[in-house]
């Protein structure tokens, strides 16, 4: 009889071993906490960039608000932009959030989150460019990030073999530096971003498009998109909104 009962206990102890051994090594006070996952694409400045392994941004701050007021850790998941409504619609993310504009042809896909910003797409071109104006672009080659407002509108409106369509917008600005493209279609924040960051190019005063920036949410998951609207609601009203978009973009 005893020599069953130790029997048991060593294997109840063996099989305690193996489970406990599963519990992530560093365990914090809240790692029971859900974790909700945010598809982006972090290569969108100040939207959302990588400074060494982690994330930043607007996007990034207000969605880890959102995360806290839902009692939620915030897990961000990089992917190309053209992904991030799929992976939407999979349910591999909780939801997209990536200077996101809303569309009809994408509400066809996603529900989308009251509107947090709004974006314009503007047209960056060298600073000696002949193209002055939107009507200047016609017969250009114009660089784009694919799957973007910018890339969409613009093969509507100067024809698909005069637009180049990169994965990354910073991909689309090598490329105007380099001479393959002779403007690019992007977003203001991230065009002023780029500008600073390289020598000889400019933003043409004309604005392209005039935009809302809000969060894609599968179109089944109604509960998670009045949350979500619910927690924007609340970081309005008190102000967080307002204060992360400062800390991002000084006011002109
Ligand atoms: N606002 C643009 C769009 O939604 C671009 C967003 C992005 O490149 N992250 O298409």
């Amino acid at each position: 009889m005893k020599k069953v009962l130790s029997l048991i206990l060593a294997a109840a102890l063996i099989l305690c071993f193996a489970a406990c051994s599963q519990q992530p090594a560093t365990e914090t006070p809240d790692a029971n906490a859900t974790v909700i996952k945010m598809g982006t694409n972090a290569a969108f400045p100040p939207y959302e960039f990588k400074e060494g392994e982690a994330f930043k941004g607007i996007d990034v701050d207000i969605a880890t608000e959102i995360a806290k007021e839902l009692g939620a850790k915030l897990e961000v998941v990089d992917m190309e932009f053209d992904s991030i409504i799929t992976s939407v619609q999979q349910g591999e993310v909780d939801f997209g959030m990536a200077g996101m504009t809303v569309t009809d042809e994408r509400k066809l896909e996603v529900n989308f989150t009251s509107s947090y910003a709004t974006g314009v797409q503007v047209v960056i071109v060298p600073e000696d460019s002949d193209i002055k104006d939107l009507d200047g672009l016609e017969g250009k080659k114009i660089g784009t990030q694919l799957g973007t407002t910018g890339d969409i509108y613009s093969k509507d409106d100067y024809g698909e073999e005069n637009v180049v369509s990169y994965s990354k917008g910073a991909d689309a600005i090598i490329a105007l530096k380099g001479g393959d493209v002779d403007a690019v279609i992007i977003d203001n924040e991230p065009a002023k971003a780029f500008v600073a960051q390289n020598e000889g190019l400019k933003i043409l005063e004309t604005e392209y498009a005039i935009e809302d920036y809000a969060i894609a949410v599968k179109k089944e998951n109604t509960e998670l998109l009045d949350k979500i609207n619910a927690a924007l609601e609340k970081l309005t009203a008190d102000g967080t909104i307002d204060k992360i978009i400062a800390n991002y973009i000084s006011a002109e």
